[in-house]
């Protein structure tokens, strides 16, 4: 079904209400598996329809949000819902304390189960308020952070207008956008200070109240890590700091040679070419109809893929007026259809919306037929596993975008992939010392920050500019307010999208069936199963990242 043609109308959350209490009584009072078995068919076709509708109306409303329905719309299934979450909480605690689950585990998998669990242990109405409490404070950090102005280069600027001048090719420019950067969060420094302790607190204070030591522990049961826990993650950050640190040193001193600045600083970081960045070339819709014949090219179930999605209208990139900002892959599972949001505008960022966009589009459209929609995807690392790795099966089909740049896109890519890892692993390991040390004043929490960039990022230089060079720099990192501990998910995704980009390296064929072993998984498997489903190490795994980033590193050394 065309996109166009899905009808809309608004979820009736009265008759969902019924209903819910109606198949959780109908659970409870099961003569049989199959009667419970049945009660779960019934609420995969209700959540089903009502989180289409929910999508509908924020795509409709995000494509032109000068509609008034559809803002209103909006708004309407905004408030509702985390109404249909409470609902569906009886119904699934009923589900999980059924006596058939040993045969429900046999027709559903036991994994549905130990994930309802997780997500039933972190919450109690008990915390009602301090949730409230802590969507207030991520909500003030983003207002915050959106209303910024900047006066730079004559106008007045947010961060995201901003951000290219600190890319540009001259470096007084780049300098400039940096301190103005940097003296603007320094202006909203102490708020910065307040809102996260504030949430730290609040944080601690939710953990406390379900029984937990730190709010670790609830982040982890949050984000359902069903397969590793902090010593795991642990041993990766040791690996991080063993193997890809010193690659990237070497690789900055090759950045540093290539642009020709000896003494590299912060506002040179970005800045990967003499010939500066390599950008797309073609219009729009050339490169969406380069996206279009990759797809077409690259394997039989990737045409069929991509021919349902452009017949049916399910990416919506072309900048229009009126359209919302950003970007995000969603489904309408009903109409069993992925849907692909973007704005673009001319940079690498519209070929990574036909990669890794369509990477988790790939997945959701493959899985679109599994029975229950709970067992469709996995946790997060390993929905970034299916895009950041579709990403590099791209490579081959790069100079449809890129043209004659195409050897600097690759490199970049490659060299960003591993510049990202330690940066990210940062982030966690910075959000973990906070957790288990609640206590910590906003100078010692800068003081920790500016610790861990001497273990990550060795080589960085901060001068004297503002902000950064005052250990503030992880403030601006939007994750560690608004999704805690969602974040070392990327660096575990990008670990496992490496070995698929060295194993595509020697036999593209290979790398391809095993990386669709993977993703024909769905959600079944944990995310350390679908590793050994694809044969890769877990990222867990001692060794796991050397051979990779040595064949990266031995890459980007010919290719430099
Ligand atoms: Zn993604």
């Amino acid at each position: 079904m065309k996109f166009s043609d899905m009808p809309y109308s608004r979820v009736d959350i009265d008759a969902l209400r019924a209903s819910y209490a109606a198949l959780t009584e109908k659970v409870k009072d099961a003569a049989s598996a199959q009667d419970v078995a049945d009660a779960v068919m019934e609420h995969e076709k209700l959540s089903g329809h009502a989180y289409t509708m929910f999508s509908l109306a924020h795509c409709r409303h995000t494509i032109d949000t000068r509609d008034e329905y559809y803002v209103a719309e909006n708004d309407f299934c905004d408030e509702t819902s985390p109404l249909l979450d409470e609902m569906m909480q009886q119904f699934l605690v009923s589900l999980v304390s059924s006596p058939y689950r040993t045969e429900l585990e046999k027709r559903f998998g036991a994994l549905l189960f130990v994930n309802i669990e997780m997500q039933l242990k972190c919450f109690d109405p008990a915390i009602v308020p301090q949730l409230q409490e802590e969507n207030r404070l991520v909500s003030d950090y983003e207002k915050l952070v959106a209303g910024a102005q900047i006066e730079f280069d004559g106008k007045t600027l947010n961060l995201a207008q901003l951000s290219p001048y600190k890319e540009s090719a001259d470096r007084e420019v780049r300098r400039g956008a940096y301190y103005a950067e940097g003296n603007y969060y320094m202006s909203v420094g102490d708020k910065l200070d307040e809102l996260y302790d504030s949430l730290i607190r609040v944080r601690t204070d939710i953990a406390h109240k379900l029984g937990y030591k730190s709010f670790t522990e609830v982040a982890y049961l949050r984000l359902t890590r069903n397969s590793y826990g902090p010593a795991d993650v642990e041993r990766f950050r040791k690996q991080v700091v063993d193997e890809v640190v010193p690659i990237d040193k070497m690789l900055k001193k090759l950045q540093g040679e290539r642009i020709g600045i000896s003494d590299m600083k912060m506002y040179d970081d970005p800045f990967c070419f003499r010939e500066g960045n390599p950008k797309p070339q073609g219009t729009s819709d050339e490169i969406l109809a380069a996206g279009r014949r990759m797809y077409t090219e690259m394997s039989p179930q990737t045409a069929e893929f991509i021919d349902f999605m452009y017949k049916n209208e399910l990416l919506d990139v072309l900048a229009k007026p009126g359209k919302a900002v950003g970007g995000y892959c969603t489904e309408f599972r009903e109409f069993g259809a992925p849907f692909i949001f973007s704005n673009f505008n001319g940079t690498s960022g519209d070929v990574d919306v036909l990669t890794h966009e369509a990477g988790h589009a790939y997945e959701a459209y493959k899985t679109m037929g599994f029975e229950i929609a709970e067992n469709s995807q996995p946790t997060m690392e390993s929905c970034e596993v299916h895009s950041m790795s579709m990403e590099f099966f791209a490579w081959k089909w790069l100079d449809l975008f890129y043209g004659d740049e195409t050897a600097r896109a690759k490199f970049r890519h490659l060299e960003d992939a591993l510049i990202f890892i330690p940066y990210g692993t940062m982030v966690d390991h910075f959000q973990h010392i906070m957790y288990d040390k609640p206590e910590l004043t906003p100078a010692q929490r800068h003081e920790t920050w500016a610790k861990l960039e001497k273990t990550y990022r060795p080589y960085m230089d901060f001068e004297e500019i503002p902000f950064y060079s005052a250990g503030r720099g992880w403030q601006r990192q939007h994750h560690i307010y608004s999704f805690p501990f969602y974040y070392i998910d990327y660096c575990l995704a990008q670990t496992v999208a490496l070995m698929f980009w060295a194993l595509s390296q020697n036999d593209y064929k290979d790398a391809w069936e095993r990386y669709n072993k993977l993703v024909d998984c769905g959600g079944t498997k944990r995310f350390t199963e679908l590793c050994a489903v694809a044969g890769l190490k877990s990222p867990f795994e001692e060794g796991c990242l050397r051979s990779t980033c040595e064949t990266a590193r031995s890459w980007l050394s010919h290719n430099a």
